[in-house]
């Protein structure tokens, strides 16, 4: 079932129109979505709710969906056209604001096709972002996209607190709970920043300055993001620290 459920996710992407920008000749959103599987039961659920890591608030997949199982968790890697558009120094181009904005559109019909699909075989889902539950406070969300991809084994976490893949870093995530016992995918990594090489490219992309060799300054960051909000509503990123760095399309650890 989990192949096949694969290759419909793969088949969805590659044919939504919602992966196609109609204000930029049809350009396309994102490349095939990487799709990782980890166990509802996974001991690390626990480890993000320390105030160090996401905090008491964050939910476990059993306390969102009673019964859960496995969690689905993907990455959207972005399309070429859209990572290189975003390589240059400044303010974001066109593309990548299409890019995040529209691909966000797309990415919650993704949730709703695989929350359709589990659902058509006779299994429960549910995706946390569509919860009434779901909330975001001083800029910490009780449901991490990206944390559930580490535990997933998609990816391990960065100097700029992206999560590389072995697809790169620029691109979205999503995930969805169920209670089907999917086979889980293994972590091939030990540390959580395991893929980062430390190089210090995104430090020195970043228009605000706002990371260092200690992280990532979340305000000055999203001070940053506001701005360009006000330039380009209703759409608004930046990603200058995905892309443009050896980190963008591939984990830079590996030849
Ligand atoms: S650009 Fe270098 S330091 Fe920054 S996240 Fe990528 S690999 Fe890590
Ligand atoms: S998204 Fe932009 S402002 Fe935020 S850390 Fe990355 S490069 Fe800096």
């Amino acid at each position: 079932m989990l192949n096949l459920l694969k290759e419909k996710i793969a088949d969805f992407t590659e044919n939504s129109q919602e992966n196609f920008l109609d204000d930029l000749d049809m350009m396309q959103i994102y490349d095939k979505p990487l799709i990782s599987i980890a166990a509802a039961s996974d001991l690390l659920w626990e480890k993000l709710k320390e105030p160090q890591v996401m905090g008491p608030q964050h939910l476990s997949p059993e306390e969102w969906l009673a019964g859960a199982k496995s969690v689905i968790s993907y990455f959207l890697p972005f399309t070429e056209d859209i990572r290189t558009s975003n390589r240059s120094k400044g303010l974001p181009s066109k593309e990548w604001l299409f890019g995040r904005y529209e691909g966000e559109m797309f990415n919650t019909s993704l949730r709703s096709f695989i929350i359709g699909e589990i659902e058509s075989s006779g299994a429960r889902a549910l995706a946390p972002f569509f919860d009434k539950r779901f909330e975001i406070a001083n800029h910490v969300s009780n449901w991490s996209e990206r944390h559930a991809a580490f535990i997933a084994g998609l990816g391990t976490f960065s100097l700029n607190d992206s999560l590389i893949t072995t697809s790169g870093a620029a691109g979205r995530f999503g995930s969805v709970i169920v209670d089907v016992d999917f086979e889980t995918t293994p972590r091939i990594y030990n540390e959580i920043d395991e893929y980062c090489t430390k190089c210090g490219e995104c430090m020195d992309r970043c228009p605000p300055r706002a990371i260092t060799e200690n992280g990532k300054d979340n305000n000055a960051c999203s001070k940053f993001l506001d701005k360009m909000l006000e330039l380009n509503k209703p759409r608004y990123a930046c990603g200058k620290c995905q892309t443009g760095a050896p980190c963008e399309h591939k984990n830079p650890k590996t030849i």
